[in-house]
């Protein structure tokens, strides 16, 4: 819709990032240069161990590279102190994990609302945003309804509501398939689809299943802390190519 000026989201030049290990630094990422667009949907893919979740981490201000520069939406972030880093998180990034992460012992409205407690947004509007995301995601009939009393797909759709509830620009979801049937995962690829067209949230999708990445109009992949290929288009593109 408004792609002009400043339309990236996500800019990463010639990020690294090792840990301690036993012969000194291990590198995790090396020199990775990426760059997304407001609006796009993309998978990242490789072999466990690619980095593809250290990448996601650092994307989603929760480490700091070791090299390199970060842009969100134009902020370069190196020069933020934790609590900016923090805010701006916040503010900009919803992240949704294998395993949901949802509290157990509240309903799928109150997890919801969860974020929304936490920016100090009162009691009544809490409730009120966090029933029309839960209806957006298509279980407005399970508000009241405890993660328990969920399938694995409805548990995931609470977990990307959750993430939505704050109204970010960019969404991170780090294997949110993992623990599907693929019935299931088809349904949560649909609902991170319809969310990137009607919202126009940006969206990355760490992903083991080709299945889900076949359905991503721009996929990533990884090998052993680099970009290895990039490639955008359906099926359907590359077999008329
Ligand atoms: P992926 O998500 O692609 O499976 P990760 O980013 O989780 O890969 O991990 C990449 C590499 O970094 C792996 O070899 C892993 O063992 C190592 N690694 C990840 N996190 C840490 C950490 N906190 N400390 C030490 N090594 C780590
Ligand atoms: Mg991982």
């Amino acid at each position: 819709m408004f792609r002009a000026l400043g339309d990236r989201m996500l800019q990463i030049e010639d990020v690294s990032k090792g840990y301690a290990g036993k012969p000194g630094l291990v590198p995790v990422l090396d020199g990775v240069t990426l760059s997304l667009a407001r609006g796009e949907l993309c998978a990242l893919t490789g072999a466990s161990g690619a980095g593809k979740t250290t990448l996601m981490n650092l994307i989603g201000l929760l480490d700091r590279p070791d090299s390199g520069d970060i842009r969100i939406d134009g902020v370069p972030v190196a020069g933020l102190r934790d609590r900016e880093a923090a805010a701006l998180r916040n503010r900009m990034i919803g992240f949704v994990f294998q395993s949901f992460h949802l509290l157990p012992r509240l309903t799928a409205l109150d997890n919801v609302a969860l974020p929304l407690l936490y920016r100090g947004v009162p009691a009544v509007q809490r409730r009120r945003l966090a029933a029309a995301v839960l209806d957006r995601v298509g279980l407005g009939g399970r508000a009241g309804h405890r993660p328990d009393e969920l399938s694995g797909g409805q548990r995931q759709r609470v977990a990307v509501a959750r993430a939505l509830v704050g109204g970010p620009a960019l969404l991170l979801a780090d294997e949110p398939t993992g623990n599907l049937d693929s019935g299931a995962a088809n349904g949560v690829m649909d609902l991170f689809l319809a969310l990137n067209q009607d919202l126009g949230v940006t969206v990355v999708i760490v992903t083991h299943d080709p299945t889900i990445a076949a359905r991503c109009p721009r996929r990533i992949v990884m090998r052993d802390g680099r970009i290895l290929d990039d490639s955008r288009g359906g099926p359907r593109a590359v077999d008329g190519a």
